[in-house]
């Protein structure tokens, strides 16, 4: 893409009201606009990064046997009634709306019980288990605050996985399962080796823990206890002597640290499949009932934690994985024709073999072309200029290791390949 083509343009300031660094850095550099709080919009640049993220999960979820779908926001209350999870003295955090006709319905905050009820109809017995399926999309959250960018939407994208499965050997076969492929997004998006697995709360029906994903950081708003030893980590909401006994593990062998919640697995036993009459039938015709597990990763709030862990003070810095071009082309022609020639030469070659360009062929400063393009983040860059002509190379610079040098097309090539 030519940056001259691009609609959006970074800006020096945000918003004055946003305070958090992730909204700020995509702000200024024109991946996402502000609707409200809480509230974002995904400009081209933004899109591409979400994209990208999503790409990763949907990847990692199909190879555990995912089947990908798509619910509706607007809910019937009926189903929510049956959980008991409508009333908002229970839940607090529903977005309702309503019929000409006065009916009320809901706006999808999470969505176990239209899975339960959507797959039911496909359910009948034991031959049509264990299921894994999924989808991605928006979903709609009254928070109390919305302070922190994408870390906190009142709308935000998520990935929402739920299990069905015939005995508590396969639930827990299955539940393992994902959690392995939740490691494996982490380190796909750069932030494994600053992630735990966490026991945190299961709710008010199991006696089982569920299993958060917690990245370090200090701007997390989860206080956990974390033993890298024994790869163990709690969230302090459930670190009681109780606990710690169940798990077998010291107060002492634990470290306090910060953590932002990048992904909630839970097993939910019988509580919705029970509640919404969802059953099946064994291999001796008896009715016999249907365990569940549910599966959330944070979708839009990753893209945020990743401007948290990896941004600098300069601006974003992207993992490779989700960079929204693999590579930023910036020429300095500044008037020179022939070089500006040399320049989109070079960025129709990258783009015919396969390698995404952002190319900055505006007519512009340096200053101004290094800031935006260090604002921006593409972990890799490619400067034709004046000098590198004389020097018969390009100057190649990557963002992660912080290496500039200069090199021919061919090894940069090599390199991007
Ligand atoms: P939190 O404790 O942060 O409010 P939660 O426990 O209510 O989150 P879940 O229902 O477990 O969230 O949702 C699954 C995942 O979706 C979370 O692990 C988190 O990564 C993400 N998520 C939850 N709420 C938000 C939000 N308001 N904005 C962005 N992402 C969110
Ligand atoms: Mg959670």
């Amino acid at each position: 893409m030519k940056q001259s083509q691009l609609f959006t343009k970074t800006r020096s300031e945000a918003p004055k009201d946003e305070v958090s660094k992730n909204s700020e850095l995509l702000i200024r550099a024109g991946f996402i606009h502000k609707e409200m709080a809480g509230v974002y919009v995904f400009l081209p640049l933004g899109l591409r990064v979400l994209e990208n993220v999503k790409k990763i999960v949907r990847d990692e979820m199909n190879k555990i046997g995912g089947q990908e779908m798509m619910m509706t926001t607007l809910q019937p209350k009926e189903i929510w009634e049956k959980t008991n999870r409508w009333d908002d003295a229970v839940v607090d955090n529903w977005f309702k709306t309503k019929l000409k006709n006065g009916t009320e319905l809901g706006v999808g905050l999470t969505h176990e019980e239209p899975f339960v009820d959507a797959l039911g109809e496909y359910i009948q017995s034991y031959k049509d288990l264990p299921i894994l399926a999924y989808q991605i999309q928006n979903k709609f959250r009254n928070e109390l605050r919305a302070k922190s960018g994408l870390l906190r939407g009142r709308e935000f994208v998520m990935k929402d996985m739920y299990s069905f499965a015939r005995t508590e050997e396969e639930h827990n076969m299955l539940y393992e399962k994902v959690a392995d492929a939740y490691y494996r997004v982490y380190d796909r998006l750069g932030v494994g080796q600053i992630t735990r697995r966490t026991f945190a709360d299961g709710g008010i029906f199991t006696k089982k823990f569920s299993d958060e994903f917690q990245t370090f950081s200090d701007i997390g708003e989860d206080t956990i206890y974390v033993n890298e030893e024994k790869k163990v980590a709690i969230n302090k909401e459930i670190f009681t002597d109780e606990t710690l006994e169940k798990l077998n593990i010291k107060k002492d062998d634990l470290v306090e640290k910060k953590g932002i919640e990048v992904g909630n697995i839970f097993p939910l036993e019988t509580k919705y499949t029970e509640a919404l009459g969802v059953r099946y039938k064994d291999e001796k015709g008896e009715m016999q009932p249907i365990i569940m597990g549910c599966y959330g990763i944070g979708i839009s709030r990753l893209v945020g934690v990743l401007v948290e862990i990896f941004g600098t003070e300069k601006g974003i810095v992207w993992p490779e994985s989700v960079s929204p071009f693999k590579v930023h082309l910036v020429e300095l022609s500044q008037g020179d024709e022939v070089l500006k020639k040399k320049a989109t030469d070079l960025y129709e070659e990258l783009i015919s073999k396969g390698i995404e360009v952002l190319f900055d062929d505006r007519d512009a400063r340096a200053g101004e072309k290094f800031a935006d393009a260090d604002l921006i983040g593409i972990p890799h860059r490619i400067v034709i200029s004046k000098k590198t002509e004389e020097k018969g190379v390009l100057e190649y610079s990557n963002r992660i290791t912080t290496e500039t040098t200069g090199k021919t097309k061919e090894e940069i090539i090599e390199i991007l390949k």
